[in-house]
């Protein structure tokens, strides 16, 4: 049977701690609890680490976090040999906030390379250090500087970013708003969530389930660390943090 755990950082991705029960233990070991700040792994970016206090001090630590049968189970694995957890006992959740808040924002810059470079994705992989977007472009004519550029331009307008649920209908009214070439939203739920980036959403807004910062000033500094060819008509960009290294 799948459990349906659920997802407070989906409300808000700030949420350092929480309560929660556990519901189950899978026959792996697996955590899996009625409610979780935990991210899972999903859509290319990768899940949290962490704590779970117990009641009684007992702390285990947690290496990873997946889905399981279904993408609303979210399942906490834990690192080789931690204490035991029953179901039914409470615990406290900690998620591992300095590597979070790092694919937050990764994840956001993500998102902002996606309106500098309009085109179809077909890739896209989210890490603390260095993320990459793939992209249908049959002819690159980008260069690192001026991608760059137009990222810190987005960055520095420090433009809010905020979630809104739309229905599949709005979504089919819209198919815009599908950036990914290959990768079509969940439908059929009757909600979809939606990225938003500006004032109303003016300067993007692509369904999203992952986690972001609140705002693009708070990406802070980034620049495209490579341009790779990846096949005839994709073409890979490597961000990075901090400013462009000298040539
Ligand atoms: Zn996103």
């Amino acid at each position: 049977m799948a459990y349906k755990t659920e997802t407070l950082f989906r409300d808000d991705a700030y949420l350092k701690t929480a309560d929660a029960t556990v519901v189950a233990i899978n026959d792996r070991g697996g955590i899996i609890l009625d409610r979780t700040i935990f991210y899972a792994t999903s859509g290319g970016q990768p899940g949290d680490s962490g704590l779970l206090e117990c009641d009684d001090g007992n702390r285990i630590e947690i290496a990873a976090t997946i889905t399981g049968e279904t993408k609303d189970e979210i399942i906490h694995v834990p690192a080789p040999a931690q204490a035991a957890l029953t179901v039914g006992e409470k615990v406290k959740l900690a998620v591992l906030w300095e590597r979070r808040h790092l694919l937050m924002r990764m994840h956001a810059a993500c998102h902002l390379l996606t309106v500098v470079c309009p085109f179809p994705i077909t890739g896209a992989s989210v890490s603390e250090d260095d993320s990459r977007v793939d992209f249908d472009i049959p002819d690159a004519g980008f260069t690192r500087e001026d991608v760059t550029a137009s990222l810190m331009e987005l960055v520095r307008a420090d433009h809010p970013i905020f979630t809104r649920l739309i229905s599949d209908e709005e979504l089919a009214a819209n198919p815009g708003l599908v950036k990914s070439k290959n990768v079509r939203p969940p439908v059929g739920t009757g909600k979809i969530r939606l990225v938003c980036i500006g004032e109303n959403g003016t300067v993007d807004s692509q369904p999203c389930g992952g986690t972001h910062v609140k705002s693009t000033g708070e990406i802070g500094e980034i620049h495209i660390g490579k341009i790779e060819k990846k096949g005839r008509e994709n073409r890979r960009f490597r961000i990075r943090f901090g400013p462009a290294p000298a040539n």
